[in-house]
């Protein structure tokens, strides 16, 4: 029953959560691409022209709550995503990025990936721009953390 009012859109997972809300269609959205665990739509302050945000219809905070499952359908809606992006808009490239956490910038509490758009010419930065730290690291040392 659950499963049934969640695919007819009546159904909302987290009460006071904005993205939650648009999956249940009480807040109006631009539909780039949905699927029965997925829906992707325009976002409302975008970066660049066709910026789109996709989010798991199930309410999950953030990427370690994540279970292995909702892993595998997250990636491809997010690959049925942006194939509609480059269909329709032809950018000449795109960025694809996950504000994991509040450290990270993220600013809504259910996990989303953003598709950005860009286009030759555009003056927008890398990945490499996001963060560059002033303290200066030992890869090696790093590299022992994880061993
Ligand atoms: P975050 O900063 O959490 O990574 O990204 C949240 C994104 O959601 C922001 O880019 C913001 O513009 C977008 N956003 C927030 N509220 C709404 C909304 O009500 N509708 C749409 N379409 N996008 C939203
Ligand atoms: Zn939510």
């Amino acid at each position: 029953m659950l499963k049934i009012a969640h695919q007819l859109g009546f159904y909302r997972e987290n009460m006071s959560c904005i993205f939650c809300k648009i999956v249940a269609g009480e807040i109006s959205n631009y539909t780039v691409y949905e699927d029965a665990n997925m829906l992707a739509f325009l976002d409302v302050h975008p970066c660049s022209k066709g910026h789109t945000v996709i989010v798991p219809k199930k309410h999950v905070e953030n990427l370690s709550a994540m279970d292995g499952e909702l892993w595998n359908t997250t990636l491809a809606g997010v690959q049925q995503a942006l194939k509609k992006v480059y269909t329709a808009l032809k950018p000449d490239g795109v960025n694809i990025g996950i504000n994991d956490g509040e450290a990270a910038g993220q600013t809504v509490p259910h996990v989303h990936w953003h598709i950005i758009p860009r286009y030759k010419g555009d003056a927008g930065g890398s990945v490499h721009s996001i963060i560059r730290s002033k303290e200066s690291f030992d890869v090696s040392a790093v590299a022992k953390m994880f061993s």
